[in-house]
């Protein structure tokens, strides 16, 4: 019963770094673009390994982010896309992130060139951020069986019609 706690204060200053928080926000504002107006079910996200985005952040940030608009209750579906770097000085490239580790926490990111240890790299993919699609409700087929199609309908605020 009691409300959602908040916490998060407009702060400013040094303090803990929301970076899941501008993502979400992105992620609704794209698919509030793309979703034309009509509810969004499902919003599909891909997201590169190296924005070392933490799951559970992203879902509570998109949740809330999403309040109030068209991706309201929307489920998120997001995938890894793996990542790769390419070695300034030899050109070898890695993954340095490698998929099988056991948990995100236990991913080890080494930015370090395998082949001459050098620390100057390019970034070939990883930090991807995509909204990749997204589902949107259909509009009510209960309401009528179609006498025409009904598209693009707009809530527009209907003035109370005296019953007569
Ligand atoms: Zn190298």
């Amino acid at each position: 019963m009691a409300g959602p706690e908040t916490a998060a204060g407009p702060r400013r200053g040094p303090g803990p770094d929301v970076h899941e928080l501008s993502i979400a926000n992105e992620i609704v504002a794209v698919a509030e673009r793309t979703a034309g107006g009509l509810p969004v079910a499902v919003v599909r996200v891909k997201v590169g390994r190296l924005r070392q985005v933490v799951p559970e952040y992203l879902d509570f940030y998109f949740e809330a982010a999403a309040r109030g608009t068209v991706c309201e209750g929307a489920a998120m579906e997001w995938e890894r896309l793996p990542s790769l770097l390419r070695c300034d000085q030899c050109a070898t490239e890695w993954d340095p992130a490698p998929a099988p580790a056991r948990t995100e926490d236990e991913l080890l990111v080494d930015f370090r060139c395998p082949g001459c240890r050098s620390g100057l790299h390019s970034v070939v993919s990883g930090d991807e951020l995509l909204v990749e699609s997204i589902d949107v409700e259909d509009p009510d087929p209960q309401q009528g069986r179609g006498p025409g199609p009904e598209a693009g309908r707009k809530a527009s605020p209907a003035p109370g019609k005296g019953g007569g």
